[in-house]
Parts: C-alpha cells; sequence; structure tokens
C-alpha cells in the first residue's frame, strides 16, 4: 500500500505539493538530503514539507501490550526530545541534544532529514522541491518500495558514537531506554515503557510478539549481572500478573555483549537446560541496522548461548548482504 501523506497548511511559500506528484525512487545520500526521483525523470533534493503525519515527531506505535503503562508512555519519536516545532511552524533539530540514532531519518518518508558529517541529524528546508501551489491540501502518495538504499550506512565508529553520546547524558538511561523503544517499534516488536522506580514492574520494558509477553532489560554497558536480573523480572511479571511462564520470554538488549570467557553466555544454557526459558540478546547496533535498512526483526533468531555468541550471521540474513562492521566487534558479537 502506498504511503498517503499531506502537507500541513503553513505560511512558508515553497511548500505545495503539484498534482502530479510521483516519486520514483528516494536515493539516501552521504551529508545531504536525499534524490527524489519523480516519475517523469526529474531528480530533485528533498527538502522537508511539514506533512500532516509529521512522523519524525510522534511515534505512536507503542501501545497495547500492558494497559496500565499506556498513559505514561513516550511518544515522540526522538529519544532525546531533540525534535520541535520552531516559532515559525518549521521542525527543527537541536544539535546539542541530538544523538545521532537516524529514527528521524528513518521515519521521515521524503528523506528530508540527514547526517552531517559530525553524525548530527539536520533537516533539509531550504530546497524548493515542489512548485507553488494554489493547493496547500493536496495529497502525495509513496510507496514502500521507492526507497532505493539504507538511509544510514552502518560501521563501528558512528554506532560507538551514537551510544557514547547516549551514556554522556545527564538522562542518559532514560534516553537508552526511549531509543530502544522507538527502535523496537520500528522493527516490528510492540514495546512499553516501564516507570523507574517502579517496584513491581523492576523490567525497563514489557513486549509484544505474537501472543507473548517479552519482558525486555536494556543495558548501556555489558551488565553481567543481566541473566540473573530478567529472571527475577519474569518471576515478578507471571506472579503479579497470573501469567504461565509458557507466554512470556525474555530479552536483554545491551550496547555490545560480554566477552567469550565470561560466565554469561553459560547462563543462557543453563537457564534453558533447568528451567526451559529461553533469553534473546539483542543489541543496540543490531536495531539500528535493522531500522536504517527498513527491516523488521526476528527475535526468534536471536537465541544466544555458550554455543552461539554472535548475531553477526542472522543480522547480514535480515539485511541480505554482509555487514559493514569488521570483525570480531562487540556491538554484535563475543569479541575475545
Ligand atoms: S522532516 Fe519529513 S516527516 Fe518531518 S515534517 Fe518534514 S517532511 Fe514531514
Ligand atoms: S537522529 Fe535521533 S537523536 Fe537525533 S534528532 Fe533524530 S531521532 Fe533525535
Amino acid at each position: 500500500m502506498p504511503e498517503i501523506f499531506k502537507q500541513n497548511e503553513i505560511d512558508v511559500d515553497h511548500l505545495a505539493l503539484p498534482s502530479n506528484f510521483e516519486v520514483a525512487s528516494i536515493i539516501y545520500q552521504q551529508h545531504s538530503s536525499a534524490l527524489l526521483q519523480f516519475q517523469n525523470g526529474v531528480h530533485v533534493q528533498s527538502s522537508c514539507i511539514m506533512c500532516e503525519e509529521m512522523s519524525c515527531l510522534v511515534s505512536n506505535q507503542n501501545e497495547g501490550v500492558l494497559e496500565e503503562l499506556t498513559l505514561s508512555q513516550y511518544n515522540k519519536l526522538c529519544p532525546t526530545e531533540a525534535i520541535e516545532i520552531d516559532e515559525t511552524g518549521l521542525v527543527q533539530i537541536d544539535k546539542q541534544d541530538c544523538v545521532g540514532c537516524g529514527l528521524c531519518i528513518a521515519a521521515c518518508p521524503l528523506g528530508a532529514i540527514y547526517l552531517d558529517e559530525n553524525k548530527l541529524a539536520v533537516i533539509e528546508h531550504d530546497n524548493h522541491i515542489f512548485e507553488k501551489s494554489e493547493n496547500a491540501q493536496s495529497l502525495g502518495c509513496i510507496g514502500s518500495d521507492v526507497y532505493a538504499n539504507p538511509v544510514i550506512d552502518e560501521n563501528s565508529e558512528l554506532i560507538e558514537s551514537i551510544i557514547e553520546r547516549i551514556k554522556l547524558r545527564g538522562d542518559n538511561k532514560l534516553s537508552l531506554n526511549r531509543m530502544v523503544q522507538n527502535l523496537l517499534a520500528n522493527v516490528g516488536v510492540t514495546c512499553q515503557l516501564t516507570r523507574q522506580g517502579d517496584v513491581n514492574l523492576r523490567m525497563d520494558g514489557l513486549g509484544l510478539i505474537e501472543e507473548k509477553t517479552i519482558v525486555i532489560e536494556i543495558e548501556l554497558d555489558t551488565n553481567l549481572d543481566a541473566p540473573r536480573d530478567i529472571l527475577d523480572d519474569i518471576a515478578v511479571y507471571c506472579s503479579r500478573y497470573n501469567e504461565s511462564l509458557d507466554n512470556v520470554e525474555g530479552l536483554i538488549v545491551s550496547s555490545h555483549l560480554p566477552n567469550k570467557r565470561t560466565e554469561y553466555w553459560e547462563l543462557f544454557s543453563d537457564i534453558r537446560n533447568v528451567l526451559g526459558l529461553s533469553i534473546m540478546n539483542v543489541t543496540i547496533a543490531v536495531l539500528l541496522m535493522l531500522v536504517w535498512n527498513r527491516r523488521p526483526i526476528n527475535l526468534g533468531d536471536c537465541f544466544l548461548d555458550r554455543d552461539n555468541m554472535s548475531l553477526r550471521e542472522y543480522t547480514a540474513r535480515a539485511l541480505g548482504r554482509e555487514v559493514g562492521i569488521a570483525t570480531p566487534d562487540s556491538l554484535i558479537e563475543a569479541a575475545k
């Protein structure tokens, strides 16, 4: 189905869609907005049109896991609240707050946002990409098959810089959790964050895949206690909500995977053998790469343990190509 979006009425001259608006492909570029290729062969560099949906601002896919969490949900797309509408009505990004995660770049249907040479997001406003029109409410259509390449090409340096920028923030745990929530939503896993300090729901978040609830722990650094913490979380969840263990799974989302020789990997095998419970591991790097390539996640392929400590093969399969991260790298595999 084509995505239909509508322009907001705003008092800026060049923002109007012509009636014959038809994009054949959108080609993402380094350090500038995407190239729009029209059916008639014309190429132009993209620019923000202040579309009505404003998918760069809002994330509305984070409901439906647990009713009591819905009211307190974070429904902005940007994990650090760097995107706002300014006094003139234009969407702007505050570079002081941007961590360069690319969620907004993937969300903008027109490719009007990009990462600059400092790995920070910029919205292109200055290209007059559409003719002036009397009809500021005209509709445009973009099919999901027009996106020609990844919105961002991955490399270790870029991903480490995103993690580092999150780490340096005063509200790093909150920003991290919000980023993971919206990355998961973007790859097809509904996720709701729990309230920090909630003594009953101590996990960082709850998700849904098919009929199963996923208990989620989110870690900025390698936390060797994460497997034990998630067992606690699952026990508390099952007991408080009278849920059978068969309907619950655990997911650890972390910035890096622990080294091969740590006890971490043994624990997953032990937990599965003794309790019949499989815990999934995903890294922030994997989530970012899936979002940048517009791919869904298959969490069923993310069960790691002492026999499989790497997400490289899975990620390559999901992307349909080799991963652009040198081997070995704790961003996607146990490194030493
Ligand atoms: S940046 Fe993109 S998504 Fe945001 S308002 Fe502009 S065109 Fe719409
Ligand atoms: S790149 Fe990420 S942090 Fe920066 S403005 Fe976009 S969503 Fe916010």
